[in-house]
């Protein structure tokens, strides 16, 4: 569906994204994770078509980059990691404008309407549909805004942490929406910090550092403890449960020990029961 090759980006003249590959298929939610400044972002603005890229994006067989904007709008919506929200819309014109690739800013159909409803209960925003968006705390807005991206009906999904600045049953509500919506064969890149989060609802993660992707596939066979080291800079204490993996992050690797043991230097450590172990 959304396959990119040989992907390599520069911004201001520094190389951000080195020869990256990877794919997206209907039906998946792939977590894509990194430390600050791995080149998430940066990736996900180049998947949507918004910085040059060297090498190939190709769309269901064309060409990201010969594709018109409109076009890409009705295959890709991406919700932008900042969250500004400059005029006074309610919260309902905002979702609305998820249907202009579709309608342009023409009169919405009963369809585009019901659209818009359903996005914004995904969200758990319709009770605020009224209020202007600029009242709204930072939280409410980031869902007002995925609500927006939902409504654009995309069989693509790119969304840049989300989750971030949510409380925990809204975050939970989010990434059911994203499986709901990969339960429509639609296909969902979404960026995280939260690794439990990530775990437990992705399909598939991809790990990033330093504008590489440097580690690919499902939660359990990927996220260990010397990867949590290496790319993450962190030890954790790793449990599961009948729902997935469960990572409590305990304290910092050393640097230049990065294969060392080093739990039992955390002043505070977390002790989870059940079948956990320690990294
Ligand atoms: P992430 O989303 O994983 O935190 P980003 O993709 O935002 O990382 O950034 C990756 C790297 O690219 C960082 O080192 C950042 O400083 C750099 N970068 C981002 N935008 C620009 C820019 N406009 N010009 C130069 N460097 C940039
Ligand atoms: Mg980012």
């Amino acid at each position: 569906m959304l396959t990119a090759r040989n992907l390599s980006v520069s911004l201001s003249g520094r190389p951000i994204l080195h020869d990256v590959a990877l794919s997206l298929q209907p039906g998946e939610v792939v977590g894509l994770l990194g430390p600050n400044g791995a080149g998430k972002s940066t990736l996900m603005r180049t998947l949507s078509g918004l910085l040059p890229f060297s090498g190939t994006i190709d769309l269901d067989g064309q060409n990201l980059a010969a594709i018109s904007d409109r076009a890409r709008a009705r295959e890709i919506a991406f919700l932008p990691q900042a969250r500004a929200i400059a005029w006074p819309l309610s919260v309902e014109n905002v979702v609305r404008l998820g249907r202009t690739p579709w309608r342009g800013l023409g009169a919405l159909s009963q369809n585009d309407l019901a659209v818009v409803t359903d996005a914004m209960e995904a969200m758990d925003v319709a009770a605020l549909a009224d209020r202007p968006v600029t009242e709204l705390s930072g939280g409410e807005q980031a869902r007002v805004l995925a609500a927006r991206a939902m409504a654009q009906t995309t069989p693509i999904l790119l969304a840049d942490e989300p989750v971030s600045g949510l409380d925990p049953a809204h975050q939970m509500t989010m990434m059911a929406a994203f499986r709901r919506l990969a339960g429509e064969r639609r296909a969902l890149l979404v960026s995280l910090h939260d690794l439990t989060l990530a775990a437990r609802w992705c399909d598939r993660l991809i790990v990033m550092a330093e504008g590489r992707i440097v580690a690919e596939g499902k939660p359990a066979d990927i996220m260990t403890g010397e990867r949590l080291r290496e790319v993450f800079g962190i030890t954790a204490h790793i449990a599961h449960d009948e729902c997935g993996l469960i990572f409590a992050p305990t304290g910092l690797a050393k640097h230049g020990s990065a294969l060392k043991e080093s739990v039992e230097e955390d002043p505070h450590p977390v002790s989870l029961p059940t079948r956990g172990r320690e990294t």
